[in-house]
């Protein structure tokens, strides 16, 4: 459907962007540098507050690339949006700062990041260019040292290291676990939804099949998860393994995103139920479901193609 779109401001983040008038449902397009492209409408425009502002523009940003349809924030699905967010702590957030510095610099070494301060905040789920600041003090903190105090900085050698080192540590590694039943029937959910979907989200599928592991403990399988930083659990089948592993996972306190298909629902262990099921009725429902989740919750991964990053928004 063309848009035809005209200077105005973006509702989320208050700077210029390009907006469409209303339609015949209140609903308006918006084109920003800093929050991506979404729809919203007029009910949602009264609804949003300062503090779902920035959680709001956090995930169109790190969403809107791919969705389709377009992101629609109504009234009732902002606090679906903000509570999808991961509630990082500070260290966290300095880890996911360098992060991304590291991702949007030039391949050539000793060149300023592409990171822009004012538009990219919400890539690390950030308040704004203020939260970021205060981040890059600490970066810059003679004790770091990862980033130069130029603007836009420049990660030193030492931020490299660093970025090597959080990328081995298993929260922030780009490695996902996944736990299913390895078997003929579980071969299609896993090439054309799990795997590509893990994938395209920028994260590498780590699956142990090598030997059936079900009922037991098993130390490689312990070694993985904990090296992992989310997993995806399927429970076609109703595997014992598939309970534990994701049991073990959810201790960890990591992201498990629980998918099923929806004719095997009922068949749940109670105490899972509770969770926020993906269920699908086909492989293509399933891997797009499943890539959503995923980039909503954690985010562009660390294999992803980081031109494209560095030019999100734009
Ligand atoms: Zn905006």
């Amino acid at each position: 459907m063309p848009r035809s779109l005209s200077p105005g401001e973006c509702p989320l983040c208050g700077t210029e962007a390009k907006v469409t008038d209303y339609d015949e449902k209140f609903t308006r397009w918006v084109e920003c540098a800093t929050c991506g492209n979404f729809a919203i409408n007029v009910e949602a425009e009264q609804a949003v507050t300062p503090e779902s502002k920035p959680l709001l523009s956090a995930y169109t940003r790190r969403f809107f690339r791919r969705a389709d349809p377009p992101i629609l924030i109504t009234s009732s699905s902002i606090g679906e949006f903000v509570r999808v967010l991961p509630r990082y702590t500070p260290p966290e957030k300095l880890d996911d700062l360098l992060i991304q510095l590291c991702r949007m610099s030039p391949s050539e070494f000793g060149k300023p990041t592409g990171f822009d301060l004012k538009k990219d905040y919400p890539l690390v789920i950030m308040s704004g260019p203020a939260e970021v600041h205060s981040y890059l003090a600490e970066l810059r903190n003679p004790n770091r040292g990862y980033v130069t105090i130029h603007d836009p900085p420049i990660v030193t050698i030492e931020g490299w290291r660093r970025f090597e080192e959080i990328g081995q540590e298993g929260k922030r590694s780009n490695r996902a676990f996944v736990a299913m039943w390895f078997h003929t029937s579980t071969d299609e959910v896993y090439e054309k939804a799990i795997e590509p979907a893990i994938r395209e989200a920028g994260y590498e599928p780590l699956r142990i099949d090598k030997h059936e592991h079900v009922n037991r403990i098993d130390d490689e399988i312990i070694a993985q998860v904990k090296r992992s930083r989310f997993m995806v659990a399927d429970f076609t089948g109703q595997r014992h393994g598939v309970y534990f592993e994701a049991g073990m996972m959810q201790g960890l306190g990591r992201n498990v995103f629980w998918i099923c298909p929806k004719k095997d629902l009922e068949q749940l262990h109670f105490d899972v139920r509770q969770f926020n099921f993906i269920d699908y009725e086909s492989t293509k429902q399933a891997k797009d479901r499943l890539y959503y989740r995923i980039m909503a919750l954690e985010g562009e991964g660390p294999s992803a193609n980081p031109k494209e990053t560095s030019t999100a928004g734009v």
